[in-house]
C-alpha cells in the first residue's frame, strides 16, 4: 500500500491524502483552504477533478469545509462516502451561504468496514467540534493504516478515544492531524470545564450573546447547561435551530425538545425566497416567543450578521446588562465582519469575552494515540510546523507534499 500527501504536510485544512495499492486509488477528504475565498485558486487533479476518473472513491472525515468543502468538483462518476449526518450538516451550511445543492454521496456507517476494490476502510467516530467526525482504518496488501481526520479528547466523545484506539489496536502507519503544533494552546480546558466556567459568567449578567460556530454541537451543549444552571432561556437563531434539529439526536438543545429553547428569526431573513422559508423556516416559526427574552434573562446564540437584530432589541430596551461570549479559534477575529461585529457591540456596551476551548488533538493526545495504536511510522497533516512532531512522537517520518511512502 501506498500513501501520498497531495496537500496538507504544511497547511492547515484543505488536506487531501491519496492511498493506494496497485489495483485500487483513493482519497481521503476533499476541503477548502481555510482562507479561501472566491478568488482563491483550487487544486485541480487529474483522474478526480478533470480528465478521465482514476480513482475508486472518496472517503471524507466530517463536515468541516476543510475536509468536504470541495465534493462538488469531484467527477460525477467516482463514489464520494460521507456519513449521512455530517452530509445533512454541510447540505444545510451549503442551503444557508450558497444555495447550492451538494452533489450524490453514499452514506457511510461508523465501524462498517467497506471494501472498495483491494482496500478496506473502516470509519470509527472520533471526538471534535463536528457532530460525528470519522477517524479511517485503511488496510490493504496485509498493511493497516490510521488517518485520524481532526480529532481531539476533551469533548464530550472523549470518553470513546481510549476504547476506540484499543479496538483498532496496531497499525502500520498514523496519519495525525497537528492543528495544535503551530497554534498556541495555553487553556487546557474541556468541555465540561468549559460549561462550568461559562456558568460564572452567565451569574453576572443577564444576557448572553454568544459567537459560535452553529456545526460546534459539543459547544451549544456547554452553553445550554450554563443558560439551565442560571435560569436562563436559551435562544438559537434560525440556523442553529435547523442544524440541531436535524441531528436526530433529542438530547442535543433544541426548540422541539427543549421547553427552554426558543428560536430567533434573524432580520436578513425577511428577504429568502418562499421556498426557503417554507422549507427552512416555518417549522420553527412556533418557537419564536417575546418570552424567551421579554425578562431580560437569556443566552442567545448570534452571527456576525445579526447586528441589525441586536440593534433592535437594545433599542426595545431589552438589553441592559450584557456580554458577548466569543467561543471560536482567536485567528477568526482577524476577519473583517467579525472585528466590525466586536465593535459594534463594543459601542452598545456589551464588553467581548474570550471561552473557548480547541477542537483539535493537543500534544498529549497525539502522544495518547501513538502510544496506543503503536505506528511504526507516524506522518502529520494539517499543521504549519509538523516538524515539532518529531519531538512528540516516535517514528515520524519527513515526508513533502506528493512523495510516495510505501507503508
Ligand atoms: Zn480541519
Ligand atoms: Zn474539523
Amino acid at each position: 500500500m501506498k500513501v501520498r500527501i497531495l496537500k496538507g504536510t504544511n497547511t492547515i485544512g484543505g488536506c487531501i491524502t491519496e492511498i493506494s495499492t496497485d489495483k485500487t486509488r483513493i482519497i481521503v477528504d476533499f476541503g477548502l483552504d481555510l482562507d479561501y475565498d472566491e478568488k482563491s485558486s483550487i487544486l485541480e487533479i487529474e483522474g478526480l477533478t478533470y480528465g478521465q476518473p482514476s480513482y475508486d472513491a472518496v472517503f471524507i472525515t466530517h463536515s468541516h469545509g476543510d475536509h468536504i468543502g470541495l465534493i462538488d468538483r469531484i467527477l460525477p462518476d467516482i463514489d464520494v462516502y460521507v456519513e449521512p449526518v455530517s452530509k445533512k450538516i454541510y447540505t444545510l451550511l451549503e442551503k444557508f451561504t450558497g444555495g447550492k445543492v451538494p452533489r450524490k454521496t453514499i452514506d457511510l456507517k461508523p465501524n462498517v468496514t467497506l471494501p472498495v476494490g483491494d482496500i478496506c476502510i473502516t470509519p470509527y467516530v472520533v471526538d471534535h467540534s463536528a457532530y460525528n467526525s470519522l477517524m479511517f482504518l485503511i488496510e490493504a496488501d496485509d498493511r493497516r493504516v490510521l488517518h485520524t481526520g481532526d480529532y481531539r479528547r476533551n469533548g464530550y466523545k472523549g470518553s470513546i478515544f481510549e476504547s476506540t484506539l484499543r479496538q483498532i489496536g496496531k497499525v502500520d502507519l498514523v496519519i495525525t492531524e497537528g492543528t495544535t503544533l503551530s497554534r498556541d494552546v495555553t487553556k487546557k480546558m474541556n468541555e465540561v470545564e468549559l460549561s462550568w466556567t461559562a456558568t460564572d459568567i452567565f451569574l453576572k449578567y443577564r444576557q448572553i450573546f454568544i459567537l459560535q460556530a452553529s456545526t460546534n454541537v459539543d459547544r451549544i451543549t456547554s452553553f445550554y447547561k450554563a443558560a439551565k444552571r442560571t435560569n436562563k432561556n436559551f435562544i438559537e437563531d434560525i440556523f442553529t435551530c435547523n442544524i440541531v434539529s436535524s441531528l436526530d439526536n433529542k438530547h442535543i438543545p433544541n426548540p422541539i425538545d427543549f421547553s427552554n429553547v426558543y428560536v430567533w428569526i434573524p432580520v436578513r431573513y425577511k428577504k429568502k425566497d418562499i421556498r426557503f422559508k417554507n422549507r427552512f423556516i416555518l417549522p420553527f416559526e412556533k418557537y419564536k416567543s417575546r418570552k424567551a427574552y421579554e425578562k431580560k434573562n437569556y443566552a442567545m446564540m448570534v452571527k456576525t450578521s445579526m447586528l441589525e437584530d441586536i440593534m433592535k432589541l437594545h433599542r426595545k430596551g431589552l438589553i441592559d446588562n450584557a456580554c458577548l461570549v466569543y467561543s471560536m479559534w482567536n485567528g477568526y477575529k482577524e476577519n473583517e465582519e467579525t472585528k466590525k461585529f466586536i465593535e459594534a457591540l463594543k459601542m452598545l456596551g456589551i464588553e467581548a469575552i474570550d471561552l473557548h476551548v480547541s477542537g483539535h488533538a493537543d500534544i498529549e493526545t497525539i502522544k495518547a494515540l501513538c502510544e496506543i495504536v503503536k505506528p511504526s511510522k507516524v506522518i502529520g497533516i494539517h499543521t504549519t510546523n509538523s516538524e515539532k512532531l518529531f519531538s512528540i512522537v516516535d517514528n515520524v517520518i519527513d515526508v513533502e507534499e506528493n512523495e510516495e511512502v510505501e507503508v
